[in-house]
């Protein structure tokens, strides 16, 4: 298995960092988690082929970690012309914000049919799914104010924090990062935005 940084910055680019992507080669494929604008850019640089990528998975809906999103697509589309299955999977709302993103950025694109199945699976904290042959577990992340959600993902062994606290601030809250970490587990964590 290798992980690699696509971004690992802030909304603002702090230090030049790009935005939030995680590359995830495993036995499976490849996987991201979160894409962010500067994602595809990143993934081109290493020499890697968008159309490789099995599936996305939104730790939440900010736009430093989807802006990345309608470049994902218009490479899909018209360049690699993908027609393998993509899944996505993302905190309550994802199928909605993201086709309105698609959709802002690229009109008559997302009026067409895709050319490729687009799977988008929806997580609530506490949900647990077998997606793109991996388990993805969903915690809830100390970031957002209801009804927004952000979560912080199990998926398989490795752990993503996506934007959270350390600690709980709730009683009613466990700490998430307690929660998400278990024996042999890598644990990616980023700072907030
Ligand atoms: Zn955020």
């Amino acid at each position: 298995m290798k992980v690699t940084a696509l971004g690992s910055g802030d909304a603002f680019c702090s230090s030049g960092r790009g935005h939030t992507a995680w590359l995830v080669d495993d036995a499976q494929g490849a996987f991201v988690v979160d894409f962010g604008g500067t994602a595809l850019l990143a993934l081109k640089r290493l020499g890697r082929a968008p159309e490789e990528i099995g599936a996305v998975h939104f730790t939440h809906l900010h736009g430093d970690h989807i802006g990345g999103w309608p470049f994902f697509m218009v490479d899909a589309v018209y360049r690699a012309q993908r027609r393998t299955p993509l899944v996505v999977s993302g905190p309550p709302g994802t199928g909605e914000r993201l086709h309105a993103l698609w959709s802002a950025c690229y009109s008559t694109a997302a009026e067409r049919p895709l050319p490729f199945p687009l799977h988008v699976r929806e997580l609530s904290p506490g949900d647990e799914a077998e997606l793109a042959g991996r388990r993805v577990r969903a915690f809830r992340a100390q970031h957002m104010t209801p009804p927004n959600l952000a979560l912080s993902l199990r998926i398989d062994e490795l752990a993503f924090t996506g934007d959270t606290g350390a600690r709980g601030s709730h009683a009613t809250s466990a700490p998430p990062l307690v929660r998400l970490r278990t024996n042999r587990t890598m644990c990616i964590p980023r700072g907030s935005s």
